[in-house]
Order: structure tokens, then C-alpha cells, then sequence
């Protein structure tokens, strides 16, 4: 991650958001109050006996913004750079995010400050276990479901939840979400954020009159949604032409390009599973290797950031090319509330984040049905019904947009504040 993506803050960007729906609506005192902060939040501290015999002390988070729709719901986060406030921001866009699509949870995140680069994978494991013992009495099927994130994978949630078995005594495979199938996932979890932002994209072309095998995207990210995002892209006809991530080897970011479009097998032959592109063999593929914001730049109909947040910023927002008709948002919170004014001003269809990137929870959603029915579908029935709610979670935030001639960010924002505004009220608390 660059420094700069780190320079706005995002609970800070979050909240302002919420202000100015909060205004839209007309929200009373006591509901913004409730709904601009969350419920409940834990910070904890792990400690790990390491693989040299040391102990090295890892910071932790867990943060429930608000689960008056259900019990709340939110990945896990592992990085160098995670904030408290960052938590926060995530949390709050996971309850936004799940009133969008009208899915009956809550929202939370959690995150640890760490680098999994640097720790083996006992290591990584001790991290995993320690978190689960923190936080065990807060969380749990009907409490609080965390789920993969950032630099978080099957892996660690399989060890999250023996953990969290081991302690309560009990088999609760509803505790967790991003499982492997062999132990009680989904089928299509892996798709289902990249799917869903395409999904949603394929609705706003047709509402634009566009085919998507006349549009050529670029894409920040090479990690699960990118990746994901890219593959169905490619399928319903769409071209990527560049894809930017991040370098471990140099702790910058690069972008890679190809004339014609990317091949997406080829990158993920020579790809990390932290989604870090090898870039000699990237070379060595034809792939020119430009400068990390140079994704933003590039002659293409859709840009579609899928790494981190602050990825268009007021200082790189006027470098989006001319062409550019859609931003479909796959990473939580990427656009900055000035670069956000700079796209509206431009009149660029923005597909907001709380909407695009729904599709991993919801079928974490569909996770939790089927662990608690033990009962689990086929892939193409998940990514039917994935799409079915997709489709129609696009189809409400663009009629609700058309009708009232507001933003798409604000007419997603608008619905899921009404829907998490009316559970508080009808259970009493505002
Ligand atoms: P990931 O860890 O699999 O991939 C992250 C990617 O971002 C990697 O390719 C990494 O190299 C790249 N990256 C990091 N810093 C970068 C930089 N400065 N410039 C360019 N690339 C950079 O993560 P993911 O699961 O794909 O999540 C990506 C985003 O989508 C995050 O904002 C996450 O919160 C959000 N999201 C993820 C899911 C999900 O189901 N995985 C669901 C909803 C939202």
C-alpha cells in the first residue's frame, strides 16, 4: 500500500458520507447519534510465542457497528498499516452493505496488525487461535460472523473456527464464513465479490446502452475480487487491459498492461497468493511494467478499483482518462468524498462500493443458511441466486437514483439507512 492511501481517514470518509444522507433523509438527533458511530467496539492484544522462541505482542480489533437488521457480519483483516478507525469505517460500510441487498445481518469488521508476509504459517496460525480467544464470548453464529478479508483466506478462517469450537465445546460451523467446502463452505464464496461486481456492472451497461464486448476496463488489484471480477468480465465479452498491485519484493506498487487485454491465466500462473504479480516473468510475458497509479490513467470505458481504500483521490482524479463512463468499486471505500464530487461533477456512472462488492456477503449470507441447515447447493444455484439478488439490489438503487435524480452512491446510502434506521426505531431504541 502507498503511504498516501493511508493519508485520509477512513471512518472520517464514512461518517461524512452518512452525514450527508442523514441530511437527505432528515434523520432524527438520536438515530444519527446511534447510526454515525458503532454500537460496540473490542481491542485486544494477541501474543505469540514466534517460531525464535521470542514473543512478539500482535494488536487486534473487533468493531460492531450496528446489528439491529441481525446478528452482525464482517471479514478479518490482516495488514501492517490497520487502524482502529479503519475497523470502524469497514464495519460501518458492512451494515450499509447488507441493508443494500437486504440481507437480515448486521455489520462489523475485525483486523490485526500484521504482516503475514513475515510470519510463518504457525505463526500465522498462533495469530488466528489467539484472536478467536479474545473475542470469543462476543462472537458466534448469532452474535457475529467473521469472514476472510484482506490477506485473510480459508485457511485462516478453518483455524478461527477450531479454535472457536475447541473453546465453546461445540461444532458450530454458522460461527464463520470463507470456510473451505470440505468443512462446511459455500460453493462460489471464492467467486462471489468479483462475480457480483460483475454482475452489477453488466446491469449498468445495459442501462447505458454499452455492450460489454465493446468496453475495456483496468483494474487496481490482483487479489480475490479483482481476479474474480476479471475472469467474468472476460467471459460476458469485456477486455482488461491493465492491472495494477502490489510489489512485496519492492513495497511499492506496478501496473502491468498488454495491448489487446490481459490474459488472466497467464498472471495467475505467475501471481502470489497475497495477489503480487511476479514482475520479471510478467516482462518476460510481453507485459509492460508501468508506475502503480498508472492504472487510473489508461485509455479504457471502466476503471475498477479492487485493492485498498483511497485508491482516487482528489491528487489523482483529474488523471482518469476522457473515456472513462463507468468506476465499478470493488474495494471498500476507494474513492475519497472530493475525488467523489470531481466523478459526479464529470457525470461518471459510479457503481458505489456498499453495492458492488455486496456479492461476498451475501453469499456469506448463503454461507450460514446452508451451514445452519447442513444443507449445502450446487455452485450454479449459489451464483443464481447471487446474481438474482445483485441484479435486483442494482435495479432498486438505479430506479430510486432515476426517480430522484440522485447519485448512485446516495440512492444505495438512501435505502440501506432507511432499512437500518426503520429496524432501530421498530425495536425501540430511536
Ligand atoms: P486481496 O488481499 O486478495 O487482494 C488485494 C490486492 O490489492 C492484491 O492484489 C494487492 O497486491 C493489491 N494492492 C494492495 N495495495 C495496492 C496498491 N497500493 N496498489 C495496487 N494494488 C495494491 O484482497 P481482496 O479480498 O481482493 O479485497 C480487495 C478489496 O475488496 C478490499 O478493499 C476489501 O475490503 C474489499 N472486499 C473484499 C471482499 C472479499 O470477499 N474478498 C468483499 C468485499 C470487499
Amino acid at each position: 500500500m502507498t503511504k498516501s492511501n493511508k493519508a485520509y481517514n477512513s471512518f472520517e470518509v464514512a461518517q461524512s458520507q452518512f452525514d450527508r444522507v442523514a441530511d437527505l433523509l432528515d434523520l432524527k438527533a438520536a438515530t444519527r447519534e446511534l447510526l454515525r458511530s458503532p454500537l460496540r467496539e473490542y481491542s485486544f492484544a494477541i501474543p505469540v510465542r514466534m517460531d525464535d522462541g521470542s514473543v512478539q505482542v500482535f494488536r487486534a480489533f473487533r468493531v460492531q457497528h450496528n446489528d439491529a437488521r441481525g446478528p452482525s457480519k464482517g471479514g478479518i483483516r490482516f495488514h501492517p498499516l490497520e487502524t482502529q478507525d479503519t475497523v470502524r469505517a469497514l464495519a460501518m460500510w458492512m451494515t450499509w452493505k447488507c441493508a443494500v441487498v437486504d440481507i437480515p445481518l448486521g455489520g462489523a469488521k475485525g483486523g490485526v496488525i500484521c504482516d503475514p508476509h513475515h510470519l510463518s504459517a504457525r505463526e500465522q496460525e498462533l495469530v488466528c487461535r489467539g484472536w478467536v480467544r479474545q473475542i470469543v464470548k462476543n462472537v458466534g453464529p448469532t452474535i457475529d460472523v467473521p469472514a476472510p478479508d484482506v490477506m485473510t483466506s480459508a485457511q485462516h478462517m478453518t483455524w478461527m473456527l477450531d479454535e472457536f469450537e475447541a473453546v465453546t465445546g461445540s461444532r458450530a460451523p454458522g460461527f464463520i464464513t470463507g470456510k473451505p467446502i470440505s468443512l462446511g463452505g459455500s460453493q462460489g464464496r471464492k467467486e462471489a465479490t468479483g462475480y457480483g461486481l460483475v454482475f452489477t456492472l453488466r446491469e449498468a451497461l445495459r442501462e447505458m446502452g454499452l455492450r460489454p464486448e465493446d468496453t475495456v476496463a483496468s483494474v487496481q488489484g490482483f487479489g480475490n475480487v479483482a481476479q474474480y471480477a476479471i475472469e467474468l468480465f472476460t467471459q460476458i465479452g469485456g477486455r482488461v487491459e491493465a492491472v495494477s498491485c502490489w510489489d512485496q519484493a519492492d513495497s511499492t506498487s506496478y501496473t502491468y498492461r498488454k495491448k489487446g487485454g490481459v490474459d488472466l491465466a497467464e498472471l495467475r500462473a505467475i501471481s502470489d497468493p497475497f495477489g503480487g504479480i511476479h514482475s520479471g516473468r510478467a516482462i518476460e510475458l510481453g507485459y509492460e511494467k508501468l508506475s502503480g497509479d498508472a492504472w487510473i490513467e489508461q485509455d479504457v470505458d471502466i476503471l475498477i478499483p479492487a485493492a485498498l481504500e483511497n485508491a482516487i483521490r482528489a491528487d489523482n482524479v483529474g488523471r482518469i482518462g476522457k473515456r472513462v463512463r463507468i468506476v465499478a468499486e470493488g474495494a471498500n471505500g476507494p474513492t475519497t468524498p472530493e475525488a467523489d464530487s470531481a466523478l459526479k461533477d464529470r457525470g461518471i456512472f459510479v457503481l458505489p462500493d456498499l453495492l458492488a462488492n455486496a456479492g461476498g456477503v451475501t453469499c456469506s449470507y448463503f454461507e450460514q443458511v446452508q451451514s445452519n441447515m447442513n444443507y449445502y447447493w450446487a455452485k450454479d444455484e449459489v451464483l443464481g441466486k447471487l446474481d438474482v439478488k445483485m441484479t435486483s439490489a442494482f435495479l432498486a438503487v438505479h430506479e430510486l437514483a432515476r426517480k430522484q435524480k440522485l447519485y448512485m452512491r446516495d440512492a444505495a446510502y438512501v435505502i440501506a439507512v432507511t432499512r437500518v434506521a426503520e429496524a432501530c426505531h421498530d425495536r425501540g431504541w430511536v
